[in-house]
């Protein structure tokens, strides 16, 4: 790749949420930066709005094991118009979404006001969509879809029986609770904060269950109870999920926020016929991504997502980081770049 030549249509400076490693340990600041600044890449991008996840937390917060290296501009996601693109495939002016590709983890990210990106990453703004709608959604509303999208793949149909979300009042849990009763399945909610139940009922779940039910389930093979799961948790709430699946059911496997181990068996496999679905969404394929995009904004229009969705502005994030760590947040937090 060549160095990127900076143009006059850029702006000379942009600001950054900039996480360093300094020897009072890792800090994120507010800073203005040169624009000769940003990565190398095809196409420089305007960022109107990013938007707040679990591992965004985690890098803001200097957890290991998110940032490759130091300085970097955290933000998984990101929205907004194209300014240039020196491959020619994007229009100036044209409403792009990115999330995912290692950006904010690997390469700086979205809490800036530019960015830089591989023509090959972006995805277009559906029509009728905008920024703020689309960081609303974000890689956890976009990991949700994926989620859904696998468990449809794999037979979970409506009607088939109850469909169980885990961490179901976090960014991933919401947006799949709302997915899948979009899709006529009946939702059970499984969430660690019972003030959440009227906000999850309103959001399309049949009912709500407690976190601690699911890691109660220890058996190797339990009541069989759940057509499909979308899992956020894991640990000892996706083993007891699995263990409760029915036959020929499946889970779709998102995340870690309870733990990252699987204390389980092979019965539910080899005995039911359960499928354990995987989901990674920072590498997901440009196809399943324009497709995956395309069911967002058929199926989840911006009035589903105003009542889970919170709007702060790119100062707010460090301490945002502490609270979604924490468990604290609620739904999804679009943050405002501009
Ligand atoms: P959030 O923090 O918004 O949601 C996580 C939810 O999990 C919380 O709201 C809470 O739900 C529940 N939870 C938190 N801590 C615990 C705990 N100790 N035990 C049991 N439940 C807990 O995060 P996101 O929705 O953004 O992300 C969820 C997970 O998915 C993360 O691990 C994240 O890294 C992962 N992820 C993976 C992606 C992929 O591509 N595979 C993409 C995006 C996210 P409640 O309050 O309802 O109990």
């Amino acid at each position: 790749m060549t160095q990127h030549v900076p143009t006059s249509t850029l702006p000379v400076t942009y600001r950054a949420l900039r996480v360093e490693k300094t020897e009072a340990g890792i800090q994120a600041s507010l800073q203005t930066l040169p624009t000769t600044d940003l990565p190398d890449g095809d196409v420089t991008v305007q960022v109107t709005h990013s938007s707040l996840n679990y591992k965004d937390g985690l890098a803001v917060s200097g957890q290991p094991g998110v940032l490759r290296s130091y300085p970097m501009t955290p933000g998984i996601d990101l929205a907004g118009t194209v300014l240039e693109d020196r491959t020619g495939r994007w229009q100036a002016g044209q409403s792009v979404i990115l999330t995912g590709w290692g950006i904010g983890e690997r390469q700086d990210g979205g809490y800036a006001t530019l960015a830089r990106a591989n023509a090959d990453w972006l995805v277009a703004q559906p029509a009728g969509t905008d920024a703020h709608w689309a960081m609303s959604v974000g890689t956890a509303g976009f990991t949700a879809m994926l989620a859904v999208m696998a468990l449809e793949e794999h037979g979970v149909t409506p009607g088939d029986g109850e469909v169980l979300v885990t961490g179901a009042a976090g960014g991933v849990g919401s947006t799949a609770v709302a997915l899948l009763a979009a899709a006529g399945h009946t939702v059970v909610a499984s969430t660690g904060r019972p003030q959440e139940e009227a906000y999850l009922l309103g959001l399309g779940a049949s009912r709500v269950i407690g976190r601690d039910e699911l890691p109660a389930l220890k058996r190797p093979l339990e009541k069989e109870r759940w057509a499909g799961v979308v899992d956020s948790v894991g640990g000892a709430t996706l083993a007891g999920a699995y263990a409760s699946t029915r036959a020929h059911g499946s889970l779709a496997v998102c995340g870690l926020a309870g733990g990252s181990e699987l204390n389980a068996s092979v019965f539910p496999l080899i005995l039911r016929g359960v499928n354990l679905l995987g989901i990674d969404s920072v590498t997901c394929p440009a196809p399943r991504r324009e497709a995956a995009w395309a069911r967002l904004a058929r199926d989840l229009k911006p009035d589903a997502l105003a009542a889970v969705t919170h709007t702060r502005p790119l100062s707010d994030v460090p301490a945002l980081a502490g609270q979604i760590l924490a468990g604290q947040i609620r739904g999804r937090t679009v943050i405002d770049v501009t």
